[in-house]
């Protein structure tokens, strides 16, 4: 994980890429007072029950991604492992 600060509202999340299309962020404050642009969602009357997820911050980590700042870490992605999957065959 690498801390990202979300270049629109400043908040500081940590985030790791583990493909082009899977990034984990994981908040390090309330998302809900945070980010500005997650306020306004949950303030318009419905209770964020996804996980919250703000499109600046999404690009911020995505030019990271390309310019190499941010690296992509393949070897964490939660792969399908031969080994358990056999032993669930097992009676
Ligand atoms: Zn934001």
């Amino acid at each position: 994980m690498q801390p990202v600060t979300c270049r629109t509202c400043g908040n500081r999340v940590l985030a790791e890429k583990h493909s082009e299309a899977h990034t984990s962020i994981q908040w390090l404050t309330d998302a809900a007072h945070a980010c500005p642009r997650i306020r306004n969602d949950t303030g318009a009357g419905h209770t964020p029950s996804w996980i919250p997820s703000c499109a600046d911050l999404r690009d911020t980590i995505d030019d990271l991604a390309r310019r190499g700042e941010l690296v992509t870490n393949r070897r964490s992605h939660p792969a399908a492992d031969l080994s358990t999957r056999s032993s669930h065959d097992r009676p």
